[in-house]
């Protein structure tokens, strides 16, 4: 169950956030994403309990001159343990693509960091009946050259573009069957037991209110979570539908 926070909170937030979230004492990973400036603070924070801290991105080289960007040994150094790769609002205003999307997964699992990579269809590529097109390219090309032992470390996210802050949520079927095809896609090419094994999380709009019948799916192993991530009773009973 992770929070992605996007370009919301300060480090002082952040730290507030979490002397105040209490998830329930539960199985399931529980990670929270804040923006690259509150990391540190935020992995001070939650030491100690059982919330580990993700970055909202990596560069997929160690250093360099990039101005503005963070390397996978940096976000390794302030303690991080996830990183989220390829959001569609990555993918959507800064240019990354499926090229980009494996170039950062294998930086940030040669430095231990397990990633988290998000797919999904926009809008209308749903509605012109391309969903399973478009995630069967996202995962060929920004997935499947990973090796079966890098591909074992990794979590994907489902993320229909038109679900994320929009309000609007795949029915628990419809993120079912996106979940059960992305699957599918996994077993074609890296076979059964690490079809059964990946953890596919789905995200968009997700709230206390619709999370059990999206967890209540079999083909659904967790949620990444925008909006409601933000308020700790809000994420907690989302952890707790877990
Ligand atoms: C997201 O940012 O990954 C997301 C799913 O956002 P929201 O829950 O706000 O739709």
């Amino acid at each position: 169950m992770a929070g992605n926070w996007k370009m919301y909170k300060t480090s002082g937030q952040t730290v507030e956030f979490i002397r105040t979230f209490a998830p329930p004492a539960c199985e399931a990973d529980v990670v929270i994403c804040p923006p690259f400036t509150n990391l540190a603070a935020a992995v001070q924070a939650a030491a100690g309990t059982a919330i580990e801290i993700g970055a909202q991105d990596v560069f997929w080289l160690k250093e360099g001159a990039y101005t503005g960007e963070v390397s996978a040994p940096m976000l390794l150094a302030v303690g991080c343990r996830w990183v989220i790769i390829g959001h569609s609002e990555r993918r959507q205003y800064f240019g990354e693509t499926d090229e980009t999307v494996l170039k950062k997964t294998v930086a940030a699992l040669e430095e231990g960091l397990k990633p988290i990579v998000c797919v999904g269809e926009r809008l209308e590529e749903r509605e012109a009946g391309s969903t399973e097109t478009v995630l069967a390219k996202q995962f060929l090309q920004g997935i499947s050259p990973l090796t079966p032992e890098q591909f074992a470390r990794i979590v994907i996210a489902y993320e229909p573009v038109w679900a994320i802050g929009t309000g609007k949520t795949a029915t628990p079927e419809m993120a079912a069957a996106a979940h059960a095809f992305l699957r599918g896609q996994i077993g074609a090419h890296y076979g059964d037991a690490a079809a059964a094994a990946c953890r596919i999380l789905y995200g968009g709009s997700v709230k206390p209110d619709n999370v059990k019948g999206l967890m209540a799916q079999e083909e659904i192993d967790g949620a990444l979570v925008g909006g409601a991530s933000l308020d700790p009773a809000s994420f907690a009973a989302i952890v707790a539908a877990c």
